[in-house]
């Protein structure tokens, strides 16, 4: 039998309310109470309208449910027995927390280049990829916006992630918090990076919002999700994408300071 001891609701609690508050939350502070504070920090000149938020809400409950759905059968089935996860946190060394976690960012970051590569042939982007691209001026709600076959295909990150890499089941809460909250940040509308994080190392090698913005508003490169890696390796990253990411953080805190 499946040892796992989450109940089939709990996945469905736990990722509803991860949307509403970890989307809802950001969307409420820059969209609606304060867009005038961070006004400088604004991305894209313009802002996405009502209709906009409806669709990217309809589409991410259903992203939502999907991922549900696919990690209930991963987990709460005899498909369970191809995975790697442990109940008993001591299994393992302690440290493998950690670094399990970073191990499952690499590999999901990987994956998710690649099948953004794939999403982005144009044969596949006019039937599936295109739902997302809607979000010319994305919001956190944009998300998990997703057309059903490409939220199939993120979601399978779950199960590829569960066979290879030993996780406890709070490294895999802890690793979908992490990555949809870096989901948001990338589709927040604005940009947050503190200014000395342009002449950190981090800058060289994470991704930003302003990173996947400009993916939206040109439809092309800046493919990546936590890191710059395959898109520096791959040459995809957007030529300017530096030049821009200055541009506001000049505009923020008053001179150019990352040369
Ligand atoms: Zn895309
Ligand atoms: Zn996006």
């Amino acid at each position: 039998m499946i040892e796992f001891n989450l109940n089939y609701w709990t996945p469905l609690v736990i990722n509803f309310f991860r949307y509403f508050i970890m989307a809802g939350i950001p969307f409420l502070i820059f969209y609606r109470l304060y867009p005038d504070f961070f006004s400088k920090n604004k991305i894209q000149d313009r802002f996405a309208k009502q209709k906009d938020f409806v669709r990217e809400i309809r589409h991410s409950l259903q992203t939502t449910l999907i991922i549900v759905v696919v990690g209930i059968l991963i987990l709460k089935t005899p498909l369970n027995e191809w995975t790697l996860v442990y109940k008993n946190l001591f299994d393992y060394s302690l440290w493998w927390v950690p670094l399990s976690l970073f191990l499952t960012l690499i590999l999901h970051d990987a994956y998710f280049y690649w099948i953004h590569r794939f999403m982005h042939h144009p044969w596949v982007y006019k039937r599936v990829h295109l739902v997302h691209h809607k979000s010319v001026n994305p919001s956190p709600w944009t998300s998990y916006s997703f057309h059903v076959y490409e939220s199939f295909l993120e979601a399978l990150i779950a199960p590829i992630i569960l066979c290879l890499i030993p996780l406890h089941p709070l490294s895999l809460i802890l690793f979908t918090t992490i990555s949809f909250g870096f989901n948001v940040y990338g589709h927040l509308g604005y940009e947050i990076t503190p200014k000395w994080f342009r002449n950190s190392y981090l800058f060289e090698i994470m991704n930003t919002s302003t990173h996947h913005n400009i993916h939206h508003a040109t439809s092309k490169g800046n493919y990546g999700l936590y890191f710059r890696f395959w898109d520096r390796l791959m040459g995809t990253e957007y030529p300017d994408y530096v030049k821009e990411y200055d541009e506001i953080q000049d505009r923020r805190f008053g001179h150019a300071d990352g040369q």
